[in-house]
């Protein structure tokens, strides 16, 4: 397939690499000249502008920072731009309304469109296994789906237009409470006398274990390689968590939702991204 790809940053660049590995002439362009290098480097066309990268394609990826930017480029430079019958696909993680908005948008020029965040990182984004969550009609599924299966491991439809942000921001929101929660639980076993390692061995095996603890350990040299072994350097940034709680409140507001937990941790990872935006969001064990 001809594949627009705009947005060559940190997840995009890898996502448009693996487009040009699955077999696709991926037409490429971003703002920022160091990303349209190496995405040139990878095997992309270089355009000029967005509206040209879109000219003659049968599909459009985005990856973009924000919902801002997400409506801006689909009303500017895809919608009517891309031919009529084009598939749009946005990865950006952007709030709920904004995604529905530009869906509507791209529905009521003739586009099917999704929304198709993506969960894990930048290593996910250049190994090609990301997952996908998928918002819209069953037909821009169906359209959007071996598209995505090329940049990712999975790939799951949930549900209406929307839904794939819906899905994000609330599965960040756990992420962001079970982190804080396991890095209080460390802190305090440590406290109280108990060697982190061994604590590590109970509640991992007990009704304590998550994600958080036995897959992205906050304490290092306790359980798998994670950024903590590697002074919080890579892995999520505590300032993209942020985002996603944030986006994660906007949407808790809108929509009626009682989200004690979820505000106290946007809370704390606001205080805490003031200077440690970089670091990875298990560093906030630091706090504790
Ligand atoms: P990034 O800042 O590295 O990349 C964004 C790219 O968009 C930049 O290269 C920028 O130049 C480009 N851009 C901005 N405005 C543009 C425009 N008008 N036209 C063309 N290009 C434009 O960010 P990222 O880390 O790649 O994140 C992209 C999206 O993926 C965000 O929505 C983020 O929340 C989401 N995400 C990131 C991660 C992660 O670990 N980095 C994980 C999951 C989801």
């Amino acid at each position: 397939m001809k594949i627009a790809f705009i947005g060559l940053g940190n997840m995009g660049g890898g996502m448009a690499a693996n487009l040009v590995k699955a077999g696709h002439e991926v037409r490429a362009f971003d703002l920022s000249e160091a990303a349209v290098a190496a995405a040139r480097e990878h095997g992309c066309a270089i355009f000029a502008s967005a509206a040209e990268a879109c000219d003659g394609v049968d599909a459009v990826v985005t990856m973009l920072p924000n919902g801002a930017i997400v409506k801006a480029v689909y009303t500017n430079d895809v919608i009517g731009k891309a031919p009529a019958g084009a598939v749009l696909l946005d990865c950006s993680t952007i709030d709920v309304a904004t995604a529905r908005e530009v869906i509507s948008l791209a529905k009521a020029a003739g586009y099917d469109m999704v929304d198709a965040p993506v969960s894990g990182g930048i290593a996910a984004a250049n190994a090609g296994t990301l997952t996908f969550m998928v918002g819209g009609t069953d037909s821009a599924f169906k359209r959007s789906e071996s598209i995505l299966q090329a940049m990712g491991k999975a790939v799951i439809h949930a549900g209406a237009a929307g839904n794939g942000q819906a899905a994000k921001i609330c599965n960040n929101m756990l992420l962001g409470i079970h982190m804080i929660g396991t890095c209080e639980a460390f802190a305090m076993a440590q406290k109280l006398g108990l060697d982190p390692q061994t604590f590590y061995d109970i509640s991992s095996v007990s009704s304590g274990q998550n994600w958080s603890m036995t897959s992205y350990c906050p304490v290092p040299g306790v359980g798998p390689t994670t950024p903590a072994d590697n002074n919080y350097q890579g892995g999520f940034a505590t300032a993209l968590m942020l985002k996603d709680l944030k986006l994660a409140m906007e949407a808790a507001a809108s929509s009626g939702a009682s989200t004690p937990l979820g505000k106290h941790a946007q809370e704390l990872y606001e205080a805490f991204s003031a200077e440690n935006g970089g670091l990875d969001f298990s560093a906030i064990i630091k706090t504790l």
